[in-house]
């Protein structure tokens, strides 16, 4: 085991705020803090705010909510304060803390100032045939003299990691060893000429100072990763396990983009995919149980997660799979529950339709909000059929026996004014029994002139429920008299 896990294990989710959260943003942060969690560690939120352009007012909150809403709750972060903060990238630059390790990387020999400001000092060099830029190092040939001079004349510079000859190698949890030549990597810029550290350089710096022990995050930091060992080697400081998350792509093995809409957890959510679903589905993006098991509550996650079972290869999000367990969320939901979920999405329908029962024909039917029109298309409007439809082998119903029963059943359902399901249920289970006559021979005839389909959810009782007494009998004698016109 390594060094690292015989302390406190800490994690962290270090986001930007974007006001926009991505579901690779949320695994990584579902990751961190089941690492801590089945560990007995901590896990930490830090804002990374230092892109100035980037900043968004009240992104932030974006963050925060979507992390209470999975129920990701962090230990330390904004507003809970422990010993490490504070927990704003923001608030820590006005401490100096970056500034510090990036002047002493220049007194070590290991980052140089650079003044060269926009102008392209860029050499291009052919690796495999490939071409890639990199910074041609035109300032690290200043003498110590130059170099004051331009600081003493304010000239504005940016702070660059010197990258020395030779190799670099890592060990990460998922992908292994890996070693690449220096002359691969660029003298990647450490503080900005706004004073502001980059993105990777505060990473380090904050990763080191709030003793964070696993650093997990995407794949594509896997090429800069090198970069931050050396800078590690430099400031004598002890190195993260690190645990790189394959990438998510869609059904066609394109990087989830944000147009599908389903990158955002926000859609989803408002999309009525239920926060414990997601929370399930992103787990298994790039990692599995060592059983079959597809079903898994939060707490189930944190005793059989293990951040050795993580695969390289990437992740696809089947929205068809995401689909079918937000279903199984649904119908595991109570009735109760489920109607209170639902409700706000079913005031597009007239309130003389009872949503409960509405409710009701959707709890076992949808799997997320799209569904519901789909599933309710002839609530609203009756569609428009032909007679053809009320014919049935089965039940031996054509269209002469469904007019005879629709005619013979309308005037119990007119003296009936309790259209309550039990109650009006009982009255056609009772017209049955004086019909002496089969179920279905009843029941076809009447659901279809509810519903104007040969096939819709719920069953004749279920539609006299929901669409009580005026609406059925308007249907019903709808259907009369199309077949009394045959
Ligand atoms: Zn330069």
């Amino acid at each position: 085991m390594d060094k690292k896990c015989d302390g406190v294990v800490r994690t962290r989710f270090a986001p930007s705020p974007t006001g926009y959260m991505h579901v690779g943003n949320l695994r990584t942060a579902l990751y961190c803090y089941l690492i801590a969690k089945k560990l007995k560690g901590t896990f930490v939120l830090r804002i990374e705010d230092t892109d100035r352009n980037r900043y968004i007012q009240d992104a932030e909150q974006v963050i925060f909510d979507t992390l209470k809403v999975c129920g990701l709750d962090y230990d330390e972060g904004p507003g809970k304060e422990g010993d490490v903060g504070p927990y704003r990238q923001s608030e820590r630059v006005k401490q100096g803390i970056y500034m510090k390790y990036a002047k002493q990387l220049i007194e070590q020999g290991d980052a140089y100032y650079c003044f060269c400001g926009h102008e392209e000092h860029h050499a291009d060099t052919c690796e495999d045939g490939e071409v890639f830029t990199k910074y041609d190092r035109h300032c690290l040939k200043l003498s110590k003299e130059e170099v004051e001079k331009n600081l003493a004349e304010g000239k504005p510079f940016v702070i660059r990691q010197k990258v020395p000859e030779g190799k670099t190698s890592f060990v990460d949890a998922v992908y292994g060893t890996i070693e690449v030549d220096n002359s691969e990597l660029e003298d990647m810029i450490l503080i900005k000429s706004d004073g502001y550290p980059t993105y990777n350089f505060a990473n380090i710096v904050d990763d080191h100072l709030m003793n964070i022990t696993h650093i997990v995050r995407g794949c594509e930091y896997l090429s800069s990763t090198p970069k931050y060992t050396l800078l590690y080697k430099a400031l004598k400081w002890e190195e993260p396990i690190y645990i790189h998350c394959p990438h998510i792509t869609d059904e066609e093995h394109k990087k989830l983009s944000k147009r599908l809409g389903h990158s955002s957890v926000n859609n989803l959510l408002k999309n009525g995919f239920l926060p414990e679903a997601i929370i399930n589905f992103i787990a298994l993006l790039g990692w599995s149980p060592d059983n079959e098991q597809e079903i898994m509550s939060l707490v189930e996650l944190i005793e059989k997660f293990d951040y050795h079972r993580i695969n390289k290869s990437s992740a696809v999000f089947d929205l068809k799979k995401f689909k079918w367990m937000n279903g199984e969320y649904y119908k595991a939901m109570s009735a109760d529950s489920f109607y209170n979920f639902i409700c706000p999405q079913l005031q597009k329908y007239p309130s003389i339709y009872d949503r409960r029962e509405l409710s009701d024909l959707l709890h076992d039917r949808i799997e997320c909000f799209e569904d519901i029109d789909t599933v309710l298309d002839f609530i609203n409007d009756l569609p428009q059929y032909s007679n053809e439809i009320f014919e049935n082998q089965k039940f031996k119903v054509t269209q002469e026996v469904a007019l005879d029963i629709l005619q013979k059943i309308l005037p119990k359902l007119e003296s009936a004014d309790n259209y309550s399901k039990e109650n009006i249920s009982q009255i056609v289970k009772d017209f049955i029994a004086e019909q002496n006559a089969k179920n279905g021979v009843v029941l076809w005839p009447l659901r279809v002139a509810l519903s104007g389909k040969m096939s819709s959810a719920g069953g004749a009782y279920e539609l006299l429920a929901v669409f009580k007494k005026d609406e059925s009998l308007r249907r019903i004698k709808i259907a009369i008299q199309k077949l009394e016109n045959n």
